[in-house]
């Protein structure tokens, strides 16, 4: 054993035939511009902690961290998500890079992703970003409906997200996500399909279309509570859903996921990552992290609270991990619930080699229900939510849990 692993909890050992074949990296960044009205992520407006030394506190956590996991390892994809990423000085951004390359093996074609919101991006720091490594940028446009957009406190214009997106080509990115959302105050079927008109427009690569969900305790929930605001029905939000599908799948883009759209190609590798419970280190506050081993999986998170996790890294640890191995169940229920979301849908012969059984030993009942009902479709090796029915996939997924 070499000195460098005395110590090192038996769990951890143990994961690292996994982490040294393939694995990916997170990291968050907390901090926005102004909180929008509907958001519940681990972001704040006024942390007063500088960029810099927060940058630092990652940085230090992803050298503890490799040191204490040992071994050579081999990263795939690095994933800057938020909070607001484009806040960062893309100085700092290559300094993440570079520790990405030098403790995780990240390999030259890795994908490393920069969430990015408009109003906070230049044509100056655009090009940074691009020269700092970054390889794929996601911007959260969210409406190109300037009304929405206030509706949503969200800081920028439908002009600025336009901007937003030539400034990311003229930069270099040639791999470009748009975020959008559907469902939204007032909203008109009408409505949300001139948006995916005007996202389709701008040609991005790949598109993620969300519903909007309401967040206990959000300014936008408190408001609608109140009567402020109207959500359009369940019947409209289905139609908005279907309309997606349609229109992005007229317009050349596979659905993957539930809400993730993709020209051939280029799917997004990192969040596969998860639906695959395939390995990932998370760093920063809040962050999640999973590895597959020991036994059926372990995840863990950071605290939520920047000052909080600063401390322990300014103390010369790592954070306290809220941390949990999960059990057999736990872990065949996840390979459902993760699964079913995509349309690849669960792998049963990655199921049986994982879990020593076949998914009718352990599923037979419910699978063989939901098939008599359509609701669920084997096709080969797979078995998948039918893309029409993916709006049903919380009702389904319900039964493997
Ligand atoms: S920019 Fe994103 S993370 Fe930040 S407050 Fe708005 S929705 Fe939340």
């Amino acid at each position: 054993m070499s000195p460098r692993r005395e110590g090192v909890p038996l769990h951890i050992r143990n994961s690292q035939s996994i982490i040294r074949k393939r694995l990916s990296l997170y990291i968050h960044i907390p901090f926005c511009v102004k909180k929008c009205a509907y958001c519940d992520f681990a972001s704040s407006a006024d942390s007063g902690i500088p960029l810099d030394e927060y940058g630092a506190g990652v940085i230090r956590e992803m050298e503890l961290r490799a040191a204490s996991l040992g071994g050579s390892m081999t990263a795939e994809t690095l994933y800057l998500g938020g909070g607001t990423p484009s806040l960062l000085p893309p100085e700092l951004v290559a300094r993440f890079v570079r520790t990405a390359v030098e403790c995780y093996g990240l390999v030259p074609d890795g994908e490393i992703t920069l969430e990015a919101n408009p109003g906070t991006v230049t044509g100056e720091s655009l090009a940074g970003f691009r020269a700092a490594g970054a390889n794929r940028i996601s911007l959260g446009i969210q409406s190109f409906d300037d009304r929405m957009l206030a509706t949503l406190g969200r800081v920028h214009t439908a002009r600025e997200a336009v901007d937003a997106v030539a400034g990311a080509r003229s930069a270099g990115f040639d791999n470009l996500s748009l975020d959008l959302i559907h469902s939204l105050p007032g909203q008109t079927p009408d409505a949300w399909r001139e948006e995916l008109r005007q996202g389709v427009a701008l040609g991005p690569e790949h598109i993620s279309a969300y519903g909007l969900t309401l967040e206990e305790g959000t300014p936008l929930q408190r408001l609608w509570e109140v009567g402020g605001v109207a959500l359009p029905d369940e019947e409209a939000g289905a139609l908005m859903f279907r309309m997606t599908t349609d229109i992005l799948g007229e317009a050349g883009y596979e659905q993957y996921e539930i809400s993730s759209f993709a020209r051939p190609g280029r799917r997004s590798r990192h969040n596969q990552v998860y639906w695959r419970r395939d390995p990932y280190l998370g760093f920063g506050a809040a962050a999640h992290s999973f590895l597959a081993t020991p036994s059926f999986g372990r995840r863990w998170h950071n605290p939520h609270d920047p000052l909080e996790y600063l401390h322990f890294l300014a103390a010369g640890g790592l954070p306290p991990e809220g941390c949990g191995e999960l059990s057999r169940e736990d872990a065949m229920a996840e390979t459902f619930f993760l699964g079913l979301r995509t349309t690849d849908g669960v792998d049963m012969e990655r199921f049986r080699e994982t879990f020593g059984e076949s998914v009718g030993e352990v599923y037979g009942p419910e699978i063989e229900s939901l098939l008599a009902t359509g609701l669920l479709q084997r096709r080969g090796s797979r078995l998948a939510i039918p893309v029409p029915l993916l709006i049903l996939s919380n009702q389904i997924i319900v039964k493997f849990v």
